[in-house]
C-alpha cells in the first residue's frame, strides 16, 4: 500500500527520536500488523490492498528506521473483524503512558489521513497534550484534498504542528523559552510559538549532538 514520498519520514523520524531520546523520552513505535484476511483488504470487501500481514516482509520495519533498543513496539489492527487507525484503538497503550505519568505525545509517520490523523485525535480525547511532527508525516490523498482536511481536523481540535526548527539546541541547553525565534517566517500567532515552546521536549539536547561529534 503506498504512500507518496512515504519514505520521506524516515530521515525525519530518525532526527525526531534522536532528539527525544537525548531528551530522555520515550520512543513508541506502532505498526499496522494485520491477519491475512484483514476486513480492511479488499479481497474482504474493504478498501485496501493487502499489506502490513503479520510475519511477513511488507509488516516490517524500514531497515533504514533507527528503532531504539528500548523503543515500545506497538502492534494494532490484529482483529480480523476490526479496523483500528488509531495507535490507542484495540491497544493498552494509552494506560501504560498514562500510569507512567506520560501527559504529551508527538506523533509522526504514516499516513497523515488516517492513522496519524486517528491517532492524533484519539490521544486528545483520552487526555494527552498533542504535537504532529508535520516534517515527519506523508498522506495518502485518496481524494484530493483529504490530506489538508487531516491536518485542519487536527489543529482544529488542538494539536500543535511541530517541525524539526522548533527544536533550537541553544534552546534546549538552557530550557528557556524564545517565543521570537520561533516565529520567524512562521505565519503561526504568538500564542502558538509560546504553545509549541511549551510542546518541547527539555534534555541535554546539544551535549549529546557534540558527543556524536
Ligand atoms: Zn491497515
Amino acid at each position: 500500500m503506498p504512500v507518496r514520498e512515504g519514505d520521506h519520514v524516515i530521515p525525519m523520524m530518525n532526527e525526531y527520536i534522536r532528539i527525544f531520546k537525548s531528551a530522555k523520552a520515550k520512543v513508541i513505535i506502532s505498526r499496522d500488523w494485520h491477519p491475512t484476511d484483514h476486513m480492511s483488504f479488499k479481497s474482504q470487501g474493504g478498501s485496501w490492498p493487502p499489506h502490513c500481514v503479520q510475519n511477513t516482509a511488507g509488516a516490517e520495519f524500514s531497515p533504514d528506521l533507527k528503532i531504539p533498543k528500548d523503543a515500545v513496539i506497538v502492534s494494532k489492527a490484529t482483529d480480523s473483524a476490526k479496523e483500528a487507525y488509531s495507535v490507542f484503538d484495540g491497544t493498552d497503550l494509552a494506560s501504560k503512558l498514562k500510569a507512567q505519568g506520560v501527559q504529551r505525545v508527538f506523533v509522526g509517520g504514516l499516513a497523515t489521513d488516517y492513522c496519524v490523523k486517528e491517532s492524533v485525535l484519539h490521544a486528545m480525547k483520552l487526555g494527552f497534550q498533542v504535537a504532529v511532527l508535520v516534517d515527519g508525516i506523508r498522506g495518502i490523498n485518496a481524494k484530493p484534498g483529504d490530506v489538508d482536511k487531516a491536518m485542519n481536523d487536527m489543529l482544529k481540535h488542538g494539536a500543535i504542528p511541530v517541525t524539526l526548527g522548533d527544536f533550537p539546541e541553544v534552546e534546549a541547553l538552557t530550557g528557556e523559552e524564545n517565543p521570537a525565534e520561533v516565529i520567524g517566517d512562521d505565519p503561526l500567532t504568538k500564542d502558538d510559538a509560546k504553545k509549541k515552546a511549551r510542546m518541547r521536549p527539555k534534555g541535554s539536547y546539544k551535549q549529546v549532538r557534540r558527543e556524536r561529534g
